[in-house]
């Protein structure tokens, strides 16, 4: 039986950098759609399940840079990264550079059920999905018509002399925390659009990209390399044992990461008594929070 002493809260983000034009009210109805998926589970179930629904919803949908849609490599193929972590029970599971899974936050799951290693790559986590009796697909499946333009796009640009890996951006992530105070995070993404072979983003490691424990739960979004320097999640876990609110540790470790690298990211941090929080330094970043008698996005501040 559960002992329900807290008032549940999910928050979910769509990625930060540039939104497309055009497509603000798509990106705010995608994060809508997974902030109620992942609050209709939290109403009786735990924050792990609420967090892996909403991402899975998020990496169903073609829009957001993750499963069906994910950016494309410079060489156009599909390789996704992901991390769920349960906080109350330190498990943890997540993949790297897959491309034959539906949904990398489903095969995260049960890496993180399994307990036995923590983090599967390629070829061995198709192994492991295999052997699971997942079903494997094409990797041609997970490619959209609008991510192929948005590389192309990219590479007619390359050369510019203002190019950067900001604004090549976007994933997507959840955090929450359930009836009994426990707190998970989620992260999954198709990684920066056009980056090489192989390359592996912030995401899928502990403590940069996604983070959860008995305090707080933390998703990131941004360039992975900017997040992995300054450990993005873990830094704000620091700054929170030393700040009135969550707000305030975000904000501190994203001064952080623009004092020590002048980079740019956004997140979204749920935790046990100080607050929840979703900020960005880029210059957008789509998300959506609900808890009992609230929903926000970043379309409508004030509920929609
Ligand atoms: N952080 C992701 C990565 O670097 C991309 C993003 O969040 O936009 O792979």
């Amino acid at each position: 039986m559960m002992t329900r002493t807290q008032s549940p809260i999910i928050i979910v983000h769509g990625g930060a950098g540039k939104i497309p034009h055009g497509e603000q009210d798509q990106y705010n109805k995608g994060v809508i759609e997974a902030v109620e998926a992942g609050y209709d589970l939290l109403r009786s179930g735990s924050s792990l399940e609420a967090v892996v629904e909403a991402v899975r919803c998020m990496e169903d949908n073609p829009i957001l840079n993750a499963g069906l849609g994910s950016a494309l490599t410079i060489r156009k193929t599909v390789e996704m990264d992901a991390l769920v972590i349960d906080g109350s029970t330190n498990r943890m599971g997540g993949v790297m550079g897959v491309s034959k899974v539906r949904n990398p936050v489903l095969l995260s799951k049960i890496i993180l059920e399994k307990d036995k290693h923590l983090l599967y790559a390629t070829e061995g986590a198709h192994e492991f999905a295999r052997n699971l009796g997942m079903e494997l697909i094409s990797p041609e499946e997970l490619i959209t018509p609008r991510a192929r333009d948005l590389l192309e796009s990219y590479l007619s640009k390359l050369s510019a002399p203002s190019d950067s890996l900001a604004g090549k951006t976007g994933t997507v992530g959840a955090v929450a925390i359930d009836h009994e105070g426990n707190l998970a995070a989620a992260t999954s993404t198709g990684g920066i659009r056009g980056k090489e072979i192989g390359r592996i983003g912030d995401t899928p490691i502990p403590g940069a990209g996604t983070w959860a424990d008995d305090e707080l739960a933390f998703s990131a979004t941004g360039v992975g390399e900017w997040i992995i320097k300054t450990m993005l999640g873990l830094r704000t876990k620091m700054h929170l044992l030393i700040s009135p609110t969550a707000e305030h540790a975000l904000k501190r470790a994203l001064n952080d990461m623009r004092i020590l690298i002048n980079g740019t990211a956004g997140a979204i941090v749920v935790t046990r008594s100080k607050g929840w929080v979703a900020f960005h330094t880029t210059p957008t970043m789509a998300w959506a929070m609900k808890e009992k008698n609230m929903k926000k996005s970043f379309l409508n501040p004030s509920g929609w």
